[in-house]
């Protein structure tokens, strides 16, 4: 019987059959190292911060000399940190289950970029960072205002994480037709053409190391990602190794 049914046509099936699962298992199996690897970076990402605190405490409880406002303030940059991991999982899990509601309102894009600016540089200023903002005429969108507000702040934090020894940074509004475009530029290391089209990936870092000063999530645009493309709005991502890069996102006007 054996024989029979793996000889000609019938085998070539099987053959082709195994072809499949062989594929399947492949794909099954990339989907469960990247998962494995999700889990040890969110793992990491989460620890890190942790070990920090309880060292920090620790020593401040058994040291009496050690209990400075500079040791305080690790714990407290540090618990900041972890909230923010924990804040963009949540967002992020929201956001992949579909139940991110969407509040939209009619307001003043141009003002709103404004006033998160003039907030953000106030806090950056005392290390050298400096956002100019370019607008050229004010315009109003139908969006949920605290969603863009997230997309603009993650686009600057990391337009200032990744920028070099310029702590310039610009965000620019260009209007074109019925359209609104915000561009964040930086004049960092930019991006490599290969890892482009990962960066709005969950978890992707281009640098894997762990050893960068600034410890990012790597899920700071793939919220962007997922904020507008909720927002139906045009996004993208110019960069050349060396001369830095443009985050843009595009918007309808509303008149
Ligand atoms: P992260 O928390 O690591 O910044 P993101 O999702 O915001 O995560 O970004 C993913 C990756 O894309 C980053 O780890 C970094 O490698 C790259 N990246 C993002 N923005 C920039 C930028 N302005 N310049 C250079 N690289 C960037």
């Amino acid at each position: 019987d054996f024989d029979v049914r793996f000889e000609g046509k019938d085998y070539r099936e099987v053959a082709e059959l195994s072809d499949t699962l062989n594929a399947t298992a492949k794909e099954l199996g990339k989907n469960e190292s990247l998962r494995r690897e999700l889990i040890a970076n969110v793992s990491h990402d989460l620890r890190t911060p942790l070990t920090m605190i309880i060292a920090y405490a620790e020593v401040m409880r058994d040291l009496p000399g050690e209990n400075t406002p500079e040791n305080v303030q690790v714990v407290i940059d540090e618990a900041g940190r972890l909230t923010n991991l924990v804040n963009d999982m949540l967002d992020m899990s929201k956001l992949q289950a579909g139940v991110m509601e969407k509040n939209d309102t009619v307001y003043n894009l141009t003002e709103s970029i404004e006033s998160v600016l003039e907030r953000y540089n106030k806090l950056k200023e005392q290390d050298g960072y400096c956002i100019h903002f370019e607008y050229d005429g004010k315009v109003q969108v139908k969006a949920d205002e605290y969603k863009i507000y997230q997309v603009i702040y993650n686009l600057i934090n990391n337009a200032i994480n990744y920028t070099g020894k310029d702590k310039t940074v610009w965000v620019r509004q260009k209007i074109s037709g019925d359209k609104v475009r915000i561009e964040v530029t930086d004049s960092g290391d930019g991006i490599a053409k290969e890892a482009l089209p990962y960066v709005w990936d969950r978890y992707y870092k281009v640098d894997k190391t762990h050893k960068r000063a600034v410890m990012g999530t790597g899920l700071g645009l793939s919220i962007v990602k997922n904020i507008l493309e909720l927002h139906h709005a045009g996004y993208g991502v110019v960069s050349e190794p060396g001369c830095g890069s443009t985050f843009w996102f595009e918007l309808k006007i509303e008149r």
